[in-house]
């Protein structure tokens, strides 16, 4: 008889890999299937959401959980986060007002320092008192004149280079410089990935696709499901769903489908001139789906550039958010997004919506109309559960039990994920209490940077994106 897994993993992504890094720690054993080769190989991710500084519309309570859990995560995999700020604008022609943007972000300082006062390792993002810096017409004026600093240091530095380039007579005042830093996927998933092959507590099966599972909890077994990969069978306790936006494939064989949405959005590389000073990501608000959608200019080493426009020419598509009202057939994208989902983009395409992107971030940055393609885009499907577009905070579901379902909306909440699944498998007696007091990021932090350096760079060159995309613009001091 071939042994008896306590939890089985579908799904390598963010979700599923911090799961099985989790249950390693605490000395469960796990198996964990990806399709792909690699982890962490699903839609991209390039900000932490410390504070939901992208989304005017969103609560303040979900500004709070995003701030918290992103710190949860930079304390994790702190190789991968990009010390560089974000500039945050409204142009003059949008509807959202500054003066609720200040005091949104008031409210995060003092959330903050509540963290911090809780846990002083949680002092991720600077100072309290650094974690934003406002700017009026005066401040930006002066600061045009000041020299270009090459490696800015202070918030002042980065919004004294951004400023120079930014056609900042088209925004309202005053404007925002933002702790909120870049998070690189391709050094997060060499971590995870070289983490999960050295512990013995985990069997990673890349390559594999699961093709069927096998509700066996009413056949008096040692185990409650079966799942199914090419020629192989294994057997786990508990199931953990982290498919992604495929999540509804395995919901459907249980008939447990759910009201979700699935959204299929793109990011797009290119390449600029070398600039005499480093920028932040530079954030432009605008109605989503409109004409007039953000603009977001993420910077990366060697003067890439990768760009979000939320317009159905550039990041969002024409039928790219589908939905699946909760009975027995999960939702599916039209012919045109699956051929870039599985079998990749034409690069006629490729040029046309790089070039729209680079075309849009002009209308604020002018100098950048002499950026060209830099290389294909990243892109991919979520899920979103529920039926609103706008919920940034997904968690997870245990519809029945030894199951649960991961919904993340943001890579963000992986780790509190992780913790509700634990919690949940303790409650259904499959492993032991874990004792939470012990400090046990020993897996992670035994992984040398060197290691992750050379992982992340084969990564991002197996996967087809220039090499540069990762490194990191600003590592953590
Ligand atoms: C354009 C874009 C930009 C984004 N930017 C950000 C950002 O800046 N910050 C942020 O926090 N979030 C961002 N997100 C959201 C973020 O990418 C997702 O929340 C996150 O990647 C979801 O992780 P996951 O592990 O739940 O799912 P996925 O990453 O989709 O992982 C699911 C995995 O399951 C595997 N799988 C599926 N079916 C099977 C099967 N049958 N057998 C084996 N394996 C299977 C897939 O190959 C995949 O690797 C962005 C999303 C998009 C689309």
């Amino acid at each position: 008889m071939g042994k008896i897994y306590d939890v089985g993993i579908i799904g390598g992504g963010i979700s599923g890999v911090v799961i099985a890094l989790e249950l390693a720690k605490n000395g469960v054993d796990t198996i964990l299937f990806e399709q792909e080769k690699s982890v962490v190989n699903g839609p991209p991710f390039c900000h932490l959401h410390a504070g939901g500084n992208l989304y005017p519309d969103i609560s303040d309570e979900q500004c709070k959980v995003l701030m918290k859990q992103s710190i949860d995560m930079a304390r994790l995999f702190p190789q991968s986060i990009d010390e560089r700020p974000t500039f945050i604008s409204i142009p003059k022609s949008e509807k959202y007002e500054v003066d609720k943007i200040e005091k949104r972000l008031e409210m995060l300082v003092e959330y903050y320092k509540k963290l911090i006062d809780e846990d002083p390792s949680n002092e991720i993002l600077g100072a309290p008192k650094d974690y934003y810096n406002i700017y009026t017409k005066e401040d930006l004026i002066t600061l045009t004149e000041q020299p270009i600093i090459k490696r800015p240091n202070s918030s002042d530095e980065w919004m004294s280079n951004a400023i120079k380039l930014i056609d900042y007579q088209k925004l309202k005042t005053p404007v925002i410089i933002v702790q909120e830093y870049g998070w690189n996927l391709f050094r997060l998933g060499a971590q995870a990935q070289l983490a999960l092959k050295k512990t013995n507590k985990c069997k990673l099966k890349t390559n594999t696709n699961v093709t069927n599972i096998k509700d066996v909890r009413n056949q008096n077994l040692d185990y409650n499901w079966e799942i199914y990969s090419k020629n192989t069978l294994s057997k786990v306790k508990y199931l953990v769903n982290s498919c992604g936006f495929k999540t509804g494939k395995f919901d459907q064989s249980l008939h447990l489908n759910t009201e979700r949405l699935i959204e299929f959005k793109a990011a797009y590389v290119s390449k600029w001139q070398p600039i005499a000073g480093l920028i932040p990501e530079l954030v432009f608000h605008g109605e989503r789906g409109t004409p007039h959608g953000m603009v977001q200019l993420t910077p990366y080493c060697d003067d890439y550039y990768q760009i979000h426009g939320m317009t159905k020419d550039i990041t969002l598509f024409e039928n790219g958010l589908v939905k699946s009202k909760g009975n027995e057939i999960p939702a599916k994208f039209n012919n045109d997004i699956n051929q870039k989902l599985h079998r990749g983009w034409e690069e006629s395409e490729i040029k046309i919506r790089t070039e729209n992107a680079i075309e849009f971030v002009t209308k604020f940055v002018p100098t950048f109309k002499s950026a060209t393609v830099g290389g294909p885009p990243l892109y991919g499907a979520q899920q979103i559960p529920g039926d609103d577009p706008s919920l940034r905070v997904g968690e997870v579901s245990f519809p029945c039990k030894s199951y649960a379902r991961s919904e993340i909306i943001k890579a963000s909440s992986a780790l509190t994920v992780a913790n509700q699944i634990i919690n949940k498998i303790q409650e259904e007696e499959i492993i032991p209490k874990i004792n939470t007091t012990i400090d046990q990021s020993l897996l992670l932090d035994s992984i040398s940077k060197n290691e992750i350096d050379k992982l992340a760079s084969e990564l991002a060159v197996q996967r087809g994106y220039p090499e540069a995309l990762s490194r990191l613009v600003i590592e953590r001091k």
